[in-house]
């Protein structure tokens, strides 16, 4: 999960997996963390629902070595 000051700039991020508290400063994660904010759309039982979350990298590691197929991956050409 994630906080914003007034200003809208990023103040915490939480790992909704185990609670792990990002290290956040200047409004930039400074560790590995992905940020998931998907919308149900009418072909799932949660039509209209948006939903965000937070995993830390040893959550998300830990939930990709379960799935059957892994994690497609490839290089990022440029570091935005
Ligand atoms: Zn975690």
């Amino acid at each position: 999960m994630r906080k914003y000051k007034n200003g809208g700039q990023l103040e915490t991020v939480i790992c909704n997996c185990c609670g792990k508290k990002i290290i956040v400063s200047k409004g930039v994660a400074r560790e590995g963390v992905i940020h998931i904010s998907h919308a149900w759309d009418f072909f799932s039982e949660k039509d209209g629902e948006v939903h965000h979350f937070d995993l830390c990298e040893t959550c998300y590691d830990a939930m990709i070595s379960e799935f059957k197929i892994p994690v497609e991956r490839e290089e990022q050409l440029e570091y935005l």
